[in-house]
């Protein structure tokens, strides 16, 4: 059995959704699918998620959204009618969308995750619809029926550890089942959502419920690359990954797979294919447990900017018992998250990602840690990028560093920071983000030309 996840580009249309269609009753192990809701046709389109978005927003605003909903409308009846659907698929959308708008908007949360969750819901509802017209036994799932149930955190939910055993009763359902991403309920029945791009979990959730032999995530790429094709033209292509591979690729701008969806596939170790609805022959990408290193150490070169670092000088800091901890409540009171801390024996370096922060927050976080800890210096560096070199043998492969940063210097990038202890699968460097671009050209150089 398989799990088959198609993604908003994958559904943005009639014929994309034909193709999608297509490509499900191909091979009869396919069966549990997951949807998002329409994406985007052209570069310049909108995906029905952001209008259901705005449709929320001007309703809270001031209750006069007429236009907003009707270009949700649009989009829906452009796609049932060129898919030879009934008026009555329609009506049950635009009833769904009017009784969702007149429900209490006292929590803003709580009101819009309940319009978002309605791309997804009704695009599945189609997808069963036209599956059924063309003679396949399809049903639409509802994940509250189905048992997906989430933490009450409107627009960023997490799974509950009881939705699995709940969840692998879908395994028996007779014909093919059409699953909403995105969304699930809370203990109390209300509507959350996951955070952007959450349909992926969704699919990775039901792939681990059912322990299914494959999690297909359909998408608009042939496979993933070595490097953003945005930077270098025709980079190479993955056939292979492992997921602690694509964990450091996707943590490090690799935008293809939302960062949390690869967590319940993994603890089950089930294989995950990405593949292109518009080129379903393409050998894709897969990600696996393990994996041979028999074509070079580096799979993979990504990078991301936005970071800061907080650069801390204290003579002794060594010796000072707890330093780290006080260091780090700091920013727990502060409700921050920290990437790294690179350190040395008088210097600690905590690296943040830079939006967490405004410059209210930074004074603060300063002035606690001069007071509190008594350093004899800190700074903020702002506008850093992290670039990594990912590959399973790039850690122990000898000389991996040497090339990396003779790339850099031939490149002219400085390197503010290295960090090769920590991960088994990267080596991380810092440098200003006005440099990333040319430190990923000049990495790909080094390691795949
Ligand atoms: N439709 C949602 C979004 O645009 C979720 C998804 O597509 O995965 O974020």
């Amino acid at each position: 059995m398989k799990v088959a996840k198609f993604g908003g580009t994958s559904l943005a249309s009639a014929d994309q959704i034909k193709k999608v269609c297509n490509i499900i009753v191909k091979d009869n192990d396919r069966k549990l699918i997951v949807v998002s809701a329409p994406g985007k046709r052209n570069k310049d389109d909108i995906k029905v998620t952001d209008l259901l978005i705005s449709l929320a927003e001007k309703h809270l605003e001031d209750g006069n959204s007429e236009k907003e909903f009707s270009r949700v409308i649009k989009r829906f009846s452009d796609i049932i009618h060129s898919l030879g659907l009934g008026g009555e698929t329609l009506s049950a959308i635009m009833d769904d969308l009017n009784k969702k708008l007149s429900l209490d908007a006292s929590d803003p949360g709580k009101f819009t995750d309940s319009l978002k969750a309605a791309g997804e819901d009704n695009c599945a509802r189609l997808v069963a619809d036209y599956l059924n017209k063309l003679g396949k036994e399809a049903h639409y799932i509802n994940p509250g029926e189905a048992g997906m149930i989430l933490s009450k955190e409107f627009g960023n939910a997490a799974v509950l550890p009881e939705s699995y055993e709940k969840l692998a009763k879908l395994r028996d359902r007779p014909g093919i089942s059409v699953f909403p991403g995105f969304f699930g309920y809370s203990a109390d029945g209300e509507i959350v959502t996951f955070s952007r791009g959450g349909s992926d979990i969704t699919g990775s959730i039901l792939a681990a419920a059912t322990c299914t032999d494959l999690y297909e995530n359909f998408t608009d790429v042939d496979s993933v690359y070595a490097v953003n094709p945005n930077i270098v033209a025709n980079p190479v292509p993955i056939t292979v990954l492992t997921y602690r591979e694509m964990r450091e690729l996707s943590y490090a701008g690799f935008s293809i797979f939302h960062e949390e969806a690869l967590a319940p596939v993994y603890h089950k170790g089930i294989p995950v294919a990405i593949k292109n609805t518009n080129n379903p022959g393409a050998p894709g990408t897969t990600i696996v447990m393990h994996k041979e290193v028999n074509k070079g150490p580096v799979v993979g070169i990504a990078s991301d900017s936005g970071f800061c670092s907080i650069n801390i000088r204290k003579y002794l800091m060594n010796r000072e018992v707890g330093f780290g901890r006080k260091l780090l409540q700091i920013l727990e009171d502060e409700n921050l998250s920290y990437e790294h801390t690179p350190s040395g024996i008088d210097d600690i370096s905590v690296i943040l990602s830079q939006g967490q922060l405004d410059n209210e927050k930074e004074k603060r976080v300063v002035k606690k840690i001069r007071a509190e800890l008594e350093v004899d210096e800190i700074q903020i560096e702002h506008d850093l990028a992290l670039v990594m070199v990912v590959g399973e043998g790039a850690r122990n492969a000898i000389g991996m560093a040497s090339r990396a940063a003779g790339a850099f210097a031939r490149a002219g990038v400085n390197i503010e920071m290295i960090n090769q202890g920590s991960s088994e699968v990267s080596i991380m460097f810092g440098v200003k983000s006005g440099d990333a671009e040319k430190s990923v050209k000049c990495l790909y150089d080094e390691f795949f030309c």
